[in-house]
């Protein structure tokens, strides 16, 4: 391997040359303790900058092998030597000077979750890190003493803060492990408590503002109501008690500002961990948790929507729906089947963000629109069945609809911020309302028999070999249809298909965008960028015209799990940060794949 001396000859040999000369650069260095990699070098001063690694081997970095034994563990280690190396690189950026991006040192920049990431990876053998530095030069005349400096000064100041675990502070470190596995607890006990989501006292729901996801200063901190108080005895921190919401059905009540959206958005971020003095790092909730809301205009690709919508006027197949401009109604009814379809066990939803003509109908409206008028079966109609049947429980924000009162195990009512547990008052005084009302009959009937499941065309087990199976073996009814991905489609410049991401919001690949916007629970830009990785590896490697959705999903995730998010990438350098996305966004991605070539089988 070349030596650090081998390196400072190069730089001195390529100074005020033009910028491509940097390119000789490329290449692996020996710096005694880590070895530098640089394996991209930018073209120049102005394109995206060149991509380096530092390895150092563990038997020098001394990190406890328990420390990054568990995946859990791991992750949260590897996350906070992120955040230190990032410290000490926005220290150095920009300190060596030229045109351009010359100077900058980058790394990942993880928010408040705890995400895998490919910025840094800890094993027994070593310990790996990747940044990006801008080459400097003026104008393309090579500056090679500034990128002296960063090699020979900044960088190994930065590996000698951050590299060596004797060198950190054990306590701060150890305190990260003991969180991930207070974390991974809770995550468990979850399930063994039959609850779908845990919200400690104490914590710090609402965020600083709209652009800031810090804690808001001076929030009220959360307090559960005595009925649902829990108490878990957490292997680190010992007992912590706070809020168990039960599966079933969960409602939140209560006047506007009171907090509700706040309560649900909290939730909704639960499916990650955050970090100590995020507020929310106590709150977790099922891990396959999908926020369900309404997406006008969205494509719907051949999902089967017939739970909730029939007989459309213009006799288009809901059991195998295409629109390229979806309503609310249908783009919420696809949004809930493709949740189900992805594994999850918990749907979250805002009346503020849905579709209401999806989400109920009022009394007087059955009356004046008969029933054979009516292609939707309102959500309302569903919940209970979801539950009782296909064990898929539903948290729901509804401030303005009593309707659901009757609905639900669980009635909270938000008050200054704080819940209280109303189900008997609220269940109690909806009994009371109805019987009352003069047409009670026709609202009993139309709340028990509007739409009967059982005109439900059902699919059997075999229609989808890869249907999950819930705990006790029973196999839940496969509510989508499936869909056969076809090879070929997307279009391509030349034989590669471009990807590009924009921010959280959006992927490119080849002419086609694919909106994220509405696709809330992607925490971080660079899941965003592993998503088009995988469409794009699934594009090139994996369709073949006879596998459905659900076996290439599986089998990206099978990939990623065991080699890691960089095998989505074959070429000799690592272009993008990528983290890891939940299985539920992976599929929320395809689905909302414009160009995505399909067969639905029946
Ligand atoms: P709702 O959905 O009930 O109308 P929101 O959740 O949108 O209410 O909250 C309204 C406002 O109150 C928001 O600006 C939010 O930041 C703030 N807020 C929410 N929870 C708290 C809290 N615990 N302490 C202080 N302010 C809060
Ligand atoms: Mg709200």
């Amino acid at each position: 391997m070349n030596t650090s001396t081998n390196l400072r000859n190069l730089l001195a040999s390529v100074n005020h040359k033009s910028y491509p000369a940097y390119k000789s650069l490329q290449g692996q260095y020996n710096f005694g303790d880590y070895t530098l990699c640089i394996d991209h070098v930018q073209g120049d001063p102005f394109a995206a900058p060149s991509k380096l690694r530092i390895l150092m081997r563990q038997s020098i970095a001394g990190f406890p092998a328990d420390y990054y034994s568990l995946p859990d563990r791991k992750i949260a280690l590897e996350d906070y030597i992120i955040r230190l190396f990032g410290a000490q690189a926005a220290k150095y950026t920009f300190k060596a000077k030229g045109s351009g991006k010359s100077g900058l040192i980058s790394v990942s920049r993880p928010g408040q979750e705890i995400l895998e990431r490919t910025a840094c990876n800890i094993s027994g053998q070593q310990l790996e890190m990747r940044f990006e530095v801008g080459f400097p030069a003026n104008g393309r005349n090579i500056q090679s003493d500034e990128l002296a400096k960063i090699f020979f000064d900044f960088l190994p100041a930065a590996v000698n803060a951050v590299f060596y675990y004797k060198k950190l502070n054990a306590a701060a470190v150890k305190a990260v492990i003991e969180l991930a596995d207070d974390q991974a607890f809770i995550r468990k006990e979850l399930a063994r408590l039959k609850l779908a989501a845990f919200v400690a006292d104490g914590s710090i729901l609402p965020r600083e503002s709209g652009v800031s996801e810090r804690p808001m200063k001076g929030a009220v901190p959360f307090a559960s109501p005595e009925s649902l108080s829990v108490t878990l005895n957490l292997p680190h921190k010992g007992a912590l008690s706070g809020m168990g919401i039960p599966n079933g059905i969960t409602l939140i009540v209560g006047g506007g500002y009171h907090g509700k959206s706040t309560l649900l958005e909290a939730l909704e971020l639960g499916v990650y961990n955050h970090i100590a003095g995020d507020g929310r790092e106590y709150v977790i909730t099922d891990s396959s948790a999908v926020k369900i809301r309404a997406e006008d205009g969205r494509s719907i690709r051949g999902t089967n929507i017939s739970y909730f919508i029939n007989n459309l006027p213009n006799k288009k197949d809901t059991v195998h729906f295409y629109t390229e401009d979806a309503s609310g109604s249908t783009s919420q009814a696809a949004c809930v089947v493709e949740a189900i379809e992805a594994g999850s066990r918990l749907l979250l939803i805002d009346e503020d963000t849905s579709a209401t003509n999806f989400m109920v109908r009022d009394e007087l409206m059955q009356r004046v629109i008969r029933r054979e008028q009516e292609p939707i079966t309102p959500f309302i109609n569903r919940i209970r069945p979801l539950y009782e049947e296909h064990n898929v429980s539903t948290i729901l924000v509804a401030g303005s609809s009593g309707d659901f009162f009757l609905k639900a195990d669980t009635i909270l009512q938000m008050d200054t911020y704080r819940p209280y547990d109303i189900t008997e008052k609220a269940k109690k005084m909806s009994l009371e309302f109805y019987s009352d009302s003069a047409s009670s009959k026709t609202f009993a009937n139309a709340l028990s028999s509007f739409r009967p499941d059982a005109e439900f065309p059902k699919h059997s087990e075999a229609e989808n070999p890869s249907a999950p199976v819930l705990p006790g073996g029973r196999t839940p009814v496969v509510m989508n249809s499936r869909r056969i991905l076809l090879p070929g489609s997307f279009e391509k410049k030349r034989d590669r298909l471009k990807i590009k991401c924009h921010g959280k919001d959006s992927i490119q690949l080849g002419f086609e965008d694919i909106d994220l916007r509405y696709v809330e629970q992607i925490a971080d830009y660079e899941q965003t960028n592993s998503l088009a990785y995988f469409l794009r590896y699934a594009d090139e490697q994996l369709l073949d015209g006879t596998k459905d959705l659900n076996e290439v999903v599986k089998e990206l995730m099978a990939i990623v799990s065991q080699k890691g998010l960089s095998a989505l990438s074959d070429s000799s350098y690592l272009p993008d940060f990528l983290a890891m996305p939940r299985i539920q966004e992976v599929y929320a991605c395809f689905n909302r794949c414009r160009s995505l070539k399909i067969k639905g089988i029946r």
